[in-house]
């Protein structure tokens, strides 16, 4: 048995991580990597293994880093079935197709300046009509069930509490070349404990094998609460500035927590009265997914829509607008006077933020509010550590406004918490694989994990790093 690591190592970006076992090939996650735009491309068209050789794949969540290249898996001549929760294959639904739609208007600006230059034309990634193809390939499963998906190994998802649909995967090989099971888990991305609206990771037993994300392998967030105050302050601060908060997030998760947060402090009258714009035709699809799945909502999240007679959704108020067209879109940017605007992408590589960043950044009165995590090299990364001059769409902005930064909105765990859920392993594993972070927190929590919690034989695989296990 085997285990490569194809992406999401030493990075956050382009999960792929593919296991061997008595010859069949089973594939975790098949990310977009996210990046510097030329290399992205090159390692996204590019797999680094057949496609048409991998039986199974399996998908942790749908954030496009672990899901946005399935359409180029299929195309490539993938024949298998994907593995997924039910409000997993739902949101890809939309995402697969908001990501695609995005890959069409990148490589349409890109071939623009190409021409000029008497290039000629890059092809995109994948294509619309790519990603409905790759969602006939879907076979959705409940939580907490075990499934046979190949002769002597079975699947079970388990909360992980990241995003709607997001799991910890765990799967139960038969090893006929050494003739023992082996249970591998792997953590996918792990939410932080107590936050709104998702139930809270699922502590897991025991495994034999371990993956675990680190992306905050070296932080501890400020406290949810705190967070939402913060939230509050930056909103007062700027209205009273006559100016914009501008919030790049995920379409998905983030955007979810922030707007139920304003839909709080807007109730409780503790934000002043300004207009709310979520400006993502994807947050508007994926919030109405939300509301297929109240089953997935925890305890508190239950209790605020109840104590709302007549109120389903904890993702609509006054005063908060979602925008769907592109002239809904810019028609924000000719609005005086103070607003919030919500708008993805969450590390602000790419969609509607982008422009929304370009409008705002050089006025003094603006704030943008970073409440994710961003990424090496991203346009996000180089306006939370204040570069003085940013590019976008090929043009140089001052930076003039003012940039904070709230980490307790974080849909990651942090240090704590990501080594409290190693910690409930009983049986602890004979091999850690620490994947999905930067080299800092990587060596950190690798370190955690020995001193702490006593764990043997724990990696941090390079990319395309192969291990027998
Ligand atoms: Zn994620």
């Amino acid at each position: 048995m085997k285990i490569t690591f194809h992406g999401a190592a030493r990075t956050v970006t382009g999960s792929q991580h593919l296991i061997e076992a008595n010859g069949r090939q089973i594939l975790l996650d098949c990310g977009l990597y996210q990046g510097k735009r030329s290399e992205a491309y090159d390692r996204n068209h590019k797999l680094p293994f057949d496609p048409s050789k991998i039986d199974i794949m399996i998908l942790s969540h749908a954030h496009i880093d672990h899901s946005g290249n399935i359409p180029n898996l299929v195309k490539s001549g993938f024949k298998g079935d994907i593995y997924a929760t039910f409000a997993t294959q739902e949101l890809c639904g939309a995402m697969l197709l908001d990501s695609a739609h995005i890959q069409e208007n990148d490589i349409e600006f890109v071939n623009k300046k190409r021409a000029r230059a008497g290039e000629p034309p890059f092809k995109p990634l994948y294509t619309q009509a790519d990603a409905v193809e790759a969602l006939k390939y879907f076979h959705a499963i409940a939580y907490d069930r075990q499934v046979e998906i190949m002769p002597g190994v079975t699947l079970a998802f388990y909360d992980a509490g990241h995003m709607l649909g997001s799991a910890i995967v765990v799967l139960n090989i038969e090893d006929r070349e050494t003739g023992r099971d082996v249970r591998l888990v792997f953590s996918g991305d792990l939410g932080q404990p107590g936050l709104p609206i998702l139930r809270d990771p699922t502590p897991i037993d025991r495994a034999d094998v371990l993956l675990m994300e680190s992306t905050y392998g070296d932080k501890k967030h400020d406290d949810f609460v705190d967070s939402k105050r913060g939230l509050a302050q930056v909103i007062i601060d700027t209205y009273k500035r006559d100016g914009k908060v501008i919030i790049p997030s995920f379409a998905v998760g983030r955007t979810q927590e922030i707007v139920y947060a304003l839909h709080q402090l807007a109730e409780s009258a503790k934000i002043p009265r300004l207009p709310i714009f979520v400006d993502s035709p994807l947050a508007v699809n994926v919030t109405a997914i939300f509301s297929h799945h109240p089953e997935a909502y925890d305890e508190e999240t239950r209790q605020f829509i109840s104590g709302h007679k007549g109120m389903t959704d904890p993702f609509g108020f006054e005063g908060l607008h979602y925008t769907r067209s592109v002239e809904e879109s810019k028609q924000i940017n000719f609005l005086k006077g103070a607003a919030v605007i919500i708008s993805a992408s969450g590390m602000a590589e790419s969609g509607r933020i982008q422009h929304h960043l370009a409008n705002n950044i050089e006025d003094a009165r603006n704030t943008v509010l970073i409440v994710g995590y961003q990424g090496e090299n991203t346009l996000g990364r180089k306006i939370q550590e204040k570069e003085e001059k940013v590019k976008i769409f090929g043009e140089w902005y001052q930076l003039r406004a003012d940039v904070q930064v709230l980490t307790g909105f974080s849909a990651h765990a942090d240090r704590p918490n990501l080594l409290k859920w190693a910690g409930a392993l009983k049986k602890k594993p004979v091999r850690t694989f620490l994947v999905h972070g930067e080299d800092k927190p990587l060596a950190a929590l690798a370190e955690g994990l020995r001193k702490e919690i006593g764990f043997e034989n724990v990696d941090i695989p390079d990319l395309h790093q192969s291990f027998g296990l």
